[in-house]
């Protein structure tokens, strides 16, 4: 996901520096560009949980559990590796979200 938002974000710098050597396309490529940007930005809630997780890869603290400090699971990391949650407190939270939905 994170190499996605890279890579559409790369694709709106990439779209507009080419149309740049036609002069006369600059302001359209600008738009084409902004439209690229702009659905990175949809993503911009896990965008954020990737930031955070390159936090605690600094920490030292990456793989490990927000909620109780435990390592989480590896294939866990491997679907979703920006994940603060190890597999147990994930489930905890989402059933809790569930049924905060539920009572609404
Ligand atoms: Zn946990």
């Amino acid at each position: 996901m994170s190499a996605r938002i890279g890579q559409e974000a790369d694709q709106g710098r990439g779209e507009f520096i080419d149309s740049a050597h036609d002069v006369g396309d600059a302001s359209v490529a600008d738009e084409v560009a902004s439209e690229d940007f702009t659905e990175a930005e949809h993503n911009s809630d896990v965008l954020q949980q990737v930031r955070d997780a390159l936090g605690r890869v600094a920490d030292g603290t990456f793989g490990t559990c927000i909620v109780d400090g435990g390592p989480i699971e590896e294939q866990r990391l491997e679907a979703v590796p920006w994940t603060p949650y190890c597999l147990t407190h994930a489930q905890r939270l989402e059933v809790a979200a569930s049924s905060k939905t539920a009572t609404l």
